[in-house]
């Protein structure tokens, strides 16, 4: 029924690669190209069926189209996932097949990191294509992506901050943290020169110790971080957090973090924060700045208009938080709005004819 969900998504274009020299199994998705190129990065993962991978690749392609949408880039969504084992399926033909397998597709999908892939693997497809960002410095890159997604986040947590308590000062204010990885480290240490509180919890005891000595953060069990007094929460680890055994322990008057699918159920949970009266950032919208600085590459890497841009993310949920109120619907929705409105809007824009599609003047030689 692969069609049947294609058309129900609005689906362009789904590409299955095989290679049996090099081991490639992979599939490559466009979702929506009418903002730009479809870019989204390479997932790795040891799929115990096709058909999850299908499903995944599928789910993980729709969501780049809104996040480059609500994040302003003028790119589409697209996704790949490799089936294998990343810790022995790989090899430097393995990637230069798919790159291959890339540059057919003549722009249409641009590649990136993601689950399982490295800067390594990105430089083998840069052999072959150079439809791939987030290679190696010797080539342009961007470099790590996570001080960026939390310099995203850190404008988005004082955007929300406005928006719960009337001001985006967070001097004084006490931020709960989930996971001080490396987004949430990076995001701590913006937190902290801003004047706000830390409260930390993470399942790797070094990463707690190294916020409570560099940032002077109070340190929690894995279960009470759902349950402390706190401004904001900042869930940093895990997806599905946000559910019905969590949200009633919340202590919080507003929540922003860069975990991906923070709520479990996007309807029901959506609506039991709002009903709590806690304002819930988007995720996909406030961990956006890896993307937005790593398709920046594309432009000829510039770290100062990269930065510009990440900061731009207050912007984007000011509009997100304006929707929402404007038509009452929850700060998730109101991003989806903004994204399909966007996307909308455009395809208008193209249904003019232009010189720089195919060329009905030129004849045929
Ligand atoms: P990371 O692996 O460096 O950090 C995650 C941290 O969470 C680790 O320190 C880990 O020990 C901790 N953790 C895991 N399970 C936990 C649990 N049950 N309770 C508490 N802590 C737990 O990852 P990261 O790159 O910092 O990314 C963090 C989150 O943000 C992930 O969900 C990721 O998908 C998302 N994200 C990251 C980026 C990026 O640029 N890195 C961009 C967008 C979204």
């Amino acid at each position: 029924m692969i069609f049947t969900e294609m058309e129900q998504g609005d689906y362009e274009q789904l590409v299955f690669c095989q290679d049996k020299a090099s081991g490639l199994k992979a599939i490559i998705c466009i979702h929506d190209t009418t903002l730009g190129p479809a870019l989204g990065g390479i997932r790795f993962w040891n799929y115990e069926h096709e058909d999850e991978a299908i499903t995944d690749v599928l789910r993980l392609a729709k969501g780049m189209t809104y996040k480059n949408a609500a994040a302003g880039l003028n790119l589409g969504g697209g996704k790949a996932v490799v089936i294998g084992d990343a810790s022995k399926d790989k090899s430097e033909a393995f990637f230069r097949s798919l790159g291959r397998y890339i540059n057919n597709l003549g722009g249409r999908y641009i590649a990136a990191e993601d689950v399982g892939t490295t800067v390594e693997d990105m430089d083998y497809i840069y052999q072959e294509t150079d439809y791939v960002c987030g290679v190696s410095e010797a080539y342009g890159s961007s470099g790590n992506p996570s001080p960026f997604t939390a310099l995203g986040l850190f404008v988005a947590t004082q955007r929300t901050a406005k928006e719960a308590f009337g001001s985006d000062d967070l001097t004084g204010k006490t931020v709960s943290v989930q996971g001080v990885g490396n987004v949430a480290y990076s995001l701590c240490k913006h937190l902290h020169e801003a004047g706000a509180k830390l409260i930390v919890t993470d399942i790797n005891d070094k990463a707690v110790q190294r916020a409570v000595d560099d940032f002077g953060a109070t340190a929690v069990g894995l279960d009470e971080i759902y349950s402390v007094e706190a401004d904001i929460f900042a869930p940093c680890a895990l997806g599905g957090i946000l559910n019905d055994d969590t949200i009633p322990e919340l202590k919080v008057k507003a929540i922003c973090g860069s975990a991906n699918n923070q709520l479990l159920d996007i309807e029901k949970h959506g609506k039991a924060l709002q009903d709590r009266g806690i304002v819930y950032a988007p995720d996909y919208v406030v961990n956006s700045g890896g993307v937005i600085n790593v398709a920046d590459e594309l432009e000829g890497y510039n770290k100062e208009r990269a930065t510009a841009k990440v900061k731009e993310v207050y912007n984007q949920l000011d509009k997100i938080f304006t929707i929402a109120k404007d038509e009452n619907i929850s700060p998730q929705h109101a991003a989806d709005h903004l994204a399909e409105s966007r996307i909308k809007a455009i395809q208008n824009v193209k249904s003019v004819y232009s010189q720089t599609d195919k060329n009905i003047l030129s004849g045929r030689k």
